[in-house]
């Protein structure tokens, strides 16, 4: 079994987010040209995060190094890698994809305008969205991630971006596509973890969320789909992940290089 199977399995099956917004268009959000950047706010409080705290920093499904398992063939770049492995990738950014909305999909009813006004994910860091003016815009949270997964879920349909039939070659701009898709969902991790990890906790789904977060960055830096810089932001707004990440190499969760 898997280890997105087992984790499926033990997790409670959330219903789809039922205010999906429509589907953003090209014109509202193209992969490349109009990516979401991040801005800094005022509000600097600093108080240790939940997720930062023992016990729930250690709550893991999976003990030990989860680089172990990133149990994928060594490659010499990612396009040599996915000609030899084009099935893997796909699946495992489907299932990254799936466990991620299936968590939000819970949330939502706490993730709402009123709650989240903004896409935070730190003490003095909102990500904002280039709307169709080219304008970086505020939007809450919610709308932000509706915006997000559902591009997602476009990109992992399409079969000129991850073609599912044999001879269908990947197009170039695949390993940029694939980074895009990264860092945003990245941005619904760090969203959940500053914004609603209270909410995690009392659904008591800490060792699930935080397993499904260290496979992903796992994976992620492993076969360099992560940028440090959208794990870490600015020294004036970091991302409040950022430092779960450095605890989990600190504690050995994450044997890697950065
Ligand atoms: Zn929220």
């Amino acid at each position: 079994m898997s280890f997105f199977n087992s984790i499926g399995r033990s997790m409670t099956r959330a219903p789809r987010n039922a205010k999906r917004s429509p589907t953003p268009t090209s014109a509202t959000f193209p992969p490349e040209t109009q990516a979401p950047k991040q801005t800094q706010v005022a509000a600097p409080p600093a108080q240790k995060p939940l997720f930062l705290c023992s016990p729930f920093v250690e709550a893991a499904l999976v003990k030990g190094n989860f680089k172990t398992i990133v149990m994928l063939p060594k490659y010499v770049d990612i396009m040599e890698w996915v000609a030899v492995n084009r099935c893997v990738l796909p699946m495992l950014l489907f299932d990254f994809y799936n466990n991620l909305n299936e968590f939000y999909g819970v949330l939502t009813e706490f993730c709402t305008q009123q709650n989240c006004p903004t896409m935070s994910a730190g003490t003095t860091l909102n990500y904002t969205w280039i709307n169709q003016d080219r304008k970086h815009v505020h939007l809450p949270a919610t709308t932000y991630i509706d915006y997000v997964m559902t591009w997602v879920q476009n990109m992992l349909n399409d079969d000129s971006v991850f073609p599912t039939k044999s001879g269908h070659d990947f197009p170039p701009s695949f390993p940029s596509t694939v980074k895009h898709i990264y860092r945003q969902l990245l941005r619904v991790f760090a969203h959940i973890y500053h914004a609603h990890f209270a909410q995690i906790l009392h659904l008591r789904s800490e060792p699930h969320f935080n397993s499904l977060f260290a496979h992903f960055l796992a994976f992620g830096a492993e076969f360099e789909l992560l940028e440090m810089r959208d794990l870490r932001g600015t020294s004036s707004a970091p991302v409040g992940v950022g430092a779960l990440w450095e605890r989990w190499k600190g504690m050995g969760i994450l044997a890697v290089k950065s």
